[in-house]
């Protein structure tokens, strides 16, 4: 059991258990997301720490603080984490809004370590023009800052994977790579820098920048393509959304799980990955109720329903449907081009509750990034 053995919530009997959690709003406290978590009956959560809108929030209260701490030791939440503000972006070419996004990353930084979180995610930016070796470099430059100024603090700087958009770095997983190779390398010995740095995929962003995880191949070349880049203990978080819009797209729409493009085959991968039993799954899908049921619940126990499943919900592709004669034929490298898989093999064999789009467009190639250019992504342009 993940989970300590005194929670309201813990079931011995229940089957393999994942930190399962979503992002829950801190609307009348920040005690108040782990309480909504604790009703849905999740096991992690994953909160703003203040307004999205402002570079730097009001300070946390003492009482808020604990409050917070209590909530999550009394509901049993674990690793609870954050999500950074959109405004930063230590990317930019603008010296002053650069400067800007460090004083709020770190202040972030800050707020997490006082309320006891140790994962801050954030966007890694956008070169705005610049091009993507100068942004790369800028971010990493701005992340070692972060870093360096908040040395004391327990928090760990996860970079998100991206979709991709405009000049958006973090598509490839080869910009993440980049980031992580500069700062480590600033990295005085004693792991200062390294251990406090570390990645948030988002399973929506990698499918829309290119990444195919609804081909079995594609899925397994993503997770080595994170193996060799990454290393699958440094993701540290996963954001669990379906994609209302096609591989390749660079459009960031999340849909809920089996809803969209991913359809369930991904997810039931991911969940039984071993490598990420004791990682935040975080869900970032559309809020609501369904016949007077709130959404994040019924997507988690759609995700809990995929625990232990050891069938492949997607027909097998015809490269594996060989009778089982070779029973590992080469995985494709790196991720598919858009477009490169007809709407049969796209898609799960799923009757799905809602077409996100009825129109798809598998035909067409939208992205022209290879991946043999990924190992020189700093020279490497973002396709728009
Ligand atoms: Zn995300
Ligand atoms: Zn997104």
């Amino acid at each position: 059991m993940i989970r300590s053995t005194d929670l309201p919530h813990t079931n011995v009997s229940q089957p393999p258990q994942r930190l399962f959690g979503a992002h829950l709003s801190i609307a009348g406290g920040h005690e108040r997301a782990v309480e909504a978590a604790a009703d849905r009956n999740m096991t992690t959560v994953q909160i703003f720490t203040k307004s999205t809108q402002q570079w730097v929030g009001k300070p946390l209260r003492p009482s808020s603080i604990a409050a917070f701490r209590r909530a999550v030791a009394t509901h049993g939440i674990e690793r609870p984490v954050a999500h950074a503000s959109y405004l930063i972006n230590l990317g930019s070419p603008d010296p002053d809004i650069r400067a800007r996004s460090i004083d709020a990353l770190a202040c972030e930084v800050e707020r997490c370590d006082a309320l006891g979180i140790e994962d801050l995610v954030f966007h890694p930016g956008a070169h705005l023009g610049d091009g993507e070796r100068v942004g790369l470099e800028r971010v990493a430059q701005g992340v070692w800052e972060v870093l360096q100024r908040t040395q004391d603090c327990r928090v760990r700087l996860d970079l998100e994977t991206t979709a991709g958009q405009g000049t958006c770095l973090g598509g490839p997983l080869a910009h993440l790579e980049a980031i992580l190779q500069q700062c480590d390398a600033r990295d005085p010995g004693d792991g200062s820098i390294r251990d406090r740095l570390a990645v948030c995929c988002d399973t929506c962003h990698l499918y829309a920048f290119g990444y195919d995880l609804v081909d079995p191949w594609g899925y397994h070349a993503l997770m080595e393509e994170l193996a060799t880049r990454i290393g699958l203990e440094r993701v540290r978080v996963w954001h669990l959304n379906d994609s209302a819009r096609e591989c390749g797209s660079r459009v960031d729409r999340h849909a809920g799980i089996g809803r969209g493009r991913l359809g369930l085959e991904p997810f039931r991968r991911l969940v039984n990955e071993p490598a990420f039993l004791a990682t935040p799954l975080i869900l970032e899908t559309p809020k609501g109720t369904e016949a007077g049921e709130d959404l994040d619940l019924i997507h988690l126990r759609t995700l809990r329903g995929l625990l232990g499943m050891t069938t492949p919900i997607l027909p097998p592709t015809p490269a594996s449907t060989d009778g089982g004669s070779s029973p590992s034929p080469k995985p494709k490298r790196g991720y598919r081009r858009a477009g490169s898989l007809p709407p049969s093999q796209s898609r799960p064999n799923l009757k799905l509750d809602f077409d996100p789009d009825p129109d798809p467009k598998f035909n067409v190639t939208v992205s022209s990034f290879e991946p043999r250019a990924l190992s020189e992504a700093t020279d490497v342009e973002c396709h728009q």
